[in-house]
């Protein structure tokens, strides 16, 4: 339960404004408050309150619900990656050996138990006392797929020998889809104006002088939760204030620049897969997210899309925008709304589920992340979650590979 995982959250951070109860300080990972918010972050939680949402200072803290600044896995304004809060300083310990560029080609299973895995190149690694997979939630589905373990039906369509028939690997994938509401500003109110190549080298120095200004931004580090569903028990709508456009795939920067709101749903109903396009271990595997197939899935993200378009029309940003410009004024029903979800929506990268951890033996992997039906292999990485969390995935994967190291 929550207050089990609590305690492994707290652990990991080192976190440079809060420490508590929800926060900590010490950890491997930095957790920093942005470095270089705009004038139009302020004006952004003001057109928020307008519309009953609250400024919340610490939306990961005791109450979710509310307009904020998130806050960053970021040191001294650098990225903190898990490889660095973790591996670096690790290096040196006798019971760690770090393979880079090497890929795994399937996991040795022999009379029901993990023995340790094959490379792409051909060598073994034998595993003395167990295999942890940890390939994330799309890749450990399909390297356990890769290995003879999943639906018996795909493996063998694909001449793979079955180790195991678990139907449950490589199901059950959720995301969170990202919509978005982009509007043109009425000047350099956003950080679409160091595009220009003399600003972005003004932009560098600045960094490299002050540790500020828009290299040390994320860009999306203003935006909160509230609810699609008024009755929801926490939050089920998500916000990141882009400042800027032209970041996602597909929409054509505009001459003046401008701020891009997204919304999704967290809670989505719909479930997609991951399977194998082949037996053959160099290809990319089939990733179907099967994005708003349940129809609730549809309604939830469109309110979330309208709620984003009202926040822009606020009078509290009127002094920063000049217009909306998607999904704009064409679009004015709910199947106008899907077509447009359809053309312009896209991944929010916290894909989940493939492996899910369950109480009983239908499960991927028992509470204890062991692998139900192969011994001496466990599984520790965002593909266990059940469901996707109500919010972003990074934190909650470094608290289960934390646990599954206690563990
Ligand atoms: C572009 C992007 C932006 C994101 N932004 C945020 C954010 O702002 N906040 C947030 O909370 N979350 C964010 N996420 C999500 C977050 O990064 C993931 O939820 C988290 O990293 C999941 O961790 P994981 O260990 O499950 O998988 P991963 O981090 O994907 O780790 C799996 C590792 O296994 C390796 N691997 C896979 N297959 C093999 C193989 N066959 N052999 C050897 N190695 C293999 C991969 O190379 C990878 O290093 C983002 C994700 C992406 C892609």
């Amino acid at each position: 339960g929550y207050e089990d995982v609590l305690p492994y959250f707290r652990k990991s951070e080192d976190n440079d404004t809060f420490e508590g109860r929800y926060h900590g300080k010490g950890g491997p990972m930095g957790v920093s408050k942005p470095a270089a918010p705009l004038p139009i972050c302020e004006a952004y939680f003001k057109a928020a309150q307008a519309l009953g949402i609250p400024f919340n200072s610490d939306v990961t803290g005791a109450v979710q619900e509310g307009a904020a600044y998130y806050q960053l896995t970021q040191k001294n304004a650098r990225r903190a990656s898990t490889a660095m809060a973790f591996l670096h300083p690790n290096r040196s310990r006798p019971n760690l050996t770090v393979k880079l560029r090497a890929n795994v080609r399937r996991i040795i299973v022999e009379a029901g138990r993990a023995m340790g895995v094959e490379m792409m190149d051909g060598t073994r690694i034998a595993a003395e006392q167990e295999v942890i997979l940890s390939a994330g939630a799309i890749g450990s589905p399909r390297l356990l797929q890769l290995s003879g373990i999943g639906p018996a039906d795909h493996l063998q369509d694909l001449g793979i020998e079955v180790a195991l028939d678990q139907p449950q690997v490589g199901s059950n994938l959720q995301d969170h889809l990202d919509l978005y509401c982009i509007a043109e500003v009425s000047g350099p109110h956003t950080y679409d104006r160091f595009a220009k190549p003399h600003l972005s080298v003004l932009a560098g120095l600045q960094y490299l002088i002050t540790r500020k200004g828009p290299v040390a931004s994320s860009l999306f580090e203003t935006g909160g939760f509230w609810y699609a569903d008024p009755d929801a028990r926490s939050p089920d709508l998500q916000f990141h204030l882009g400042l800027g456009t032209g970041i996602e795939a597909g929409v054509a920067a505009m001459p003046e620049g401008g701020v891009t709101l997204n919304s999704c749903y967290l809670r989505p109903r719909s479930r997609g897969t991951v399977r194998l396009a082949s037996s053959d271990p160099a290809m990319a595997p089939l990733i179907d997210p099967n994005y708003c197939a349940d129809p609730y899935d549809r309604e939830m993200s469109i309110r979330g899309l309208k709620l984003t378009q009202e926040i822009l029309g606020q009078d509290a940003l009127s002094g920063f925008i000049k217009a909306e410009r998607l999904p704009g004024p064409d679009v004015r029903t709910d199947d106008e709304y899907f077509d447009f979800i359809c053309q312009h929506s896209k991944t929010s990268h916290h894909c989940a589920g493939t492996c899910a951890m369950g109480p009983d033996g239908t499960a991927v992997v028992t509470p204890r992340l062991r692998f139900n039906g192969i011994n001496g292999l466990r599984v520790a990485d965002a593909s266990i979650m059940p469901r996707v969390v109500s919010s972003n995935t990074n934190a909650p994967t470094i608290m289960i590979g934390e646990k599954a190291a206690d563990m």
